[in-house]
């Protein structure tokens, strides 16, 4: 059985580690789930989560990780043939997915689809492209629409959602949305890992919608977007578990017995 675990808010926040997650996923995967990280961020590739994980002290193959920019390409593959010219207003991890997938990546003029993923360097320019080449026909998928995302010392920066919602409003048109809690993402996970699973993520409205359309029971932890708030409606929030963090989840998961993790 998969465990689907999201990363920030559950592994790290921004670059902190939070306190046991290491610890967390080797006693899941010693449980016998196969732990795939499962992330909305398209900024970059799988290769660098897999760096990434490492120097939070958890090993982990390319394959396991799951990014909105796989997701968002896998998309694309449903609507154009390989080989397709597919403009990226996105960062690496998209450019790298659509590679990947056959596509020829370009940056300007008119293009079959077009995949908006969150990057710092999106200006006018980038706009004024992208929107050129929706408002004349291009398939338009967006990565993802999270609204923000928290930055360092409680700050709170501007998510996909925002790049997404310049290029609709631009082109007069509305994206085909790939990333969690997205029917994309879902089919796109079951077709490489199967059907059963679980679902782990700090954001009930990404994370745990997510888990519902896969019909996976999901656990909350408290220590990223959701807050303590969450005990006080468990039911709301659609949540099996709720815990602190990973480590005290984890034991939770794991006192339902393997095989009764559902609802
Ligand atoms: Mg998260």
């Amino acid at each position: 059985m998969i465990a689907g675990c999201d990363l920030d808010g559950v592994i790290w926040r921004g670059d902190e580690p939070i306190a046991g997650s290491s610890d967390a996923i080797a006693t899941l995967r010693t449980a016998g789930f196969e732990v795939v990280f499962i992330t909305n961020n398209s900024s970059t590739t799988p290769a660098a989560y897999v760096e990434k994980l490492l120097r939070f002290g958890i090993e982990v193959e390319a394959a396991n990780v799951v990014t909105s920019a796989l997701a968002g390409s896998y998309l694309v593959t449903q609507h154009c043939a390989p080989g397709a010219r597919v403009l990226a207003c996105a960062g690496e991890g998209v450019r790298d997915a659509l590679r990947r997938d056959g596509f020829d990546v370009v940056d300007t003029g008119l293009a079959d689809a077009v995949v908006v993923g969150w990057h710092r360097d999106f200006d006018f320019e980038r706009l004024r492209v992208a929107a050129d080449a929706v408002r004349a026909g291009a398939v338009f998928v967006a990565t993802n629409t999270d609204a923000t995302y928290p930055g360092a010392n409680g700050t709170v920066l501007p998510g996909n959602g925002s790049l997404v919602a310049a290029v609709a409003t631009a082109s007069g048109r509305l994206p085909l949305i790939a990333g969690k809690p997205h029917a994309a993402m879902a089919s796109y996970v079951c077709d490489r890992f199967g059907v059963d699973g679980i679902m782990i993520g700090d954001r009930v409205s990404t994370d745990g919608e997510f888990a519902r359309v896969l019909g996976w029971p999901f656990g909350l932890v408290l220590s990223g977007i959701a807050g303590a708030e969450a005990y006080e409606d468990p039911t709301t929030s659609g949540a099996q578990w709720i815990a602190e963090d990973l480590q005290r989840l984890v034991v939770m998961v794991l006192k339902s017995g393997p095989g009764q993790t559902g609802p």
